[in-house]
């Protein structure tokens, strides 16, 4: 039978970077109860179990596909099918969802990409693209997320340098780039002498220990290698879990198991 619980301000439907983020809104007072499909889970809970075959061959932190997932067409007159084995994107599932078991990739969006239907008439002009095209800008600039993008990044500690080719920058990374390695030194050489810029990229992955302004430790990388697929067992890796989820369950965040997909 249905249980009635109490009224709170916001409810999530998931627990991962979004939920994750919006549960931060308990540092404004607000109570917040995030619904999460699978269990709770933290660095102690990756401790030397580099697995490889629980983890990168049989997906342990993934959305189990047999139970359920999602349906895909390639044509809109094709009949949409569940898919049941995993490709390259990898659905998440328990607590800091796919922000558990991502690499740390950390792009910002180009102020290109934000405004892609203006500035491709710009370049092409305004009758290149035919009514049927769904491309629409985003309806929010670049400028206007900066301030944003920089707040995720002290938050998350992200390490990384200026990108000749990378969207403007008001202020430098929270922390210093990756360390090289002999490979990738000789590809920087290789690709220099060609008078290209390599750079090491913005990465989750910390180049050194960093507190971000909620006061979390997010601790340096000892580059095992084993972040896609994988929980970081150091808590170098910046992930929900270590971040914002910490800050929101020492103010009001409640965090309920839904395991509808059980
Ligand atoms: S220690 Fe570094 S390389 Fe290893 S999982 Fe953590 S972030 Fe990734």
């Amino acid at each position: 039978m249905a249980k009635k619980l109490d009224k709170v301000d916001v409810v999530t439907v998931g627990v991962g970077w979004t939920g994750g983020i919006i549960a931060e809104l308990t540092k404004e007072g607000y109570k917040v109860v995030g619904l999460e499909r699978g269990g709770d889970r933290g660095t102690e809970d990756f401790h030397m179990v580099h697995d490889e075959y629980r983890y990168a061959v049989r997906y342990g932190l993934m959305q189990d596909t047999s139970k359920e997932t999602i349906t895909f067409r390639n044509k809109r007159d094709e009949h949409a099918l569940p898919m049941r084995q995993l490709g390259s994107f990898l659905l998440g599932e328990g607590v800091g969802g796919a922000g558990d078991h991502w690499n740390g990739h950390t792009w910002r969006f180009l102020p290109y990409d934000l405004e892609i239907k203006s500035e491709t008439d710009k370049k092409y002009g305004k009758d290149k693209l035919s009514d049927d095209y769904t491309l629409q800008d985003w309806g929010i600039t670049y400028d206007e997320l900066e301030p944003y993008f920089y707040k995720f990044e002290q938050i998350t500690g992200i390490s990384g340098e200026e990108n000749p080719m990378g969207a403007p920058r008001k202020n430098d990374y929270p922390t210093g780039p990756m360390k090289s390695t002999p490979i990738l030194d000789r590809f920087k050489k290789a690709a220099k002498n060609l008078n290209l810029h390599p750079i090491q990229m913005a990465s989750a992955n910390l180049s050194e220990a960093y507190e971000n302004p909620d006061g979390e430790t997010i601790n340096a990388c000892q580059y095992c290698g084993f972040c896609e697929r994988f929980g970081c067992e150091y808590g170098a890796k910046s992930s929900p879990n270590i971040t914002v989820l910490p800050t929101a369950k020492k103010n009001s965040f409640l965090m309920k198991e839904a395991n509808w997909s059980k």
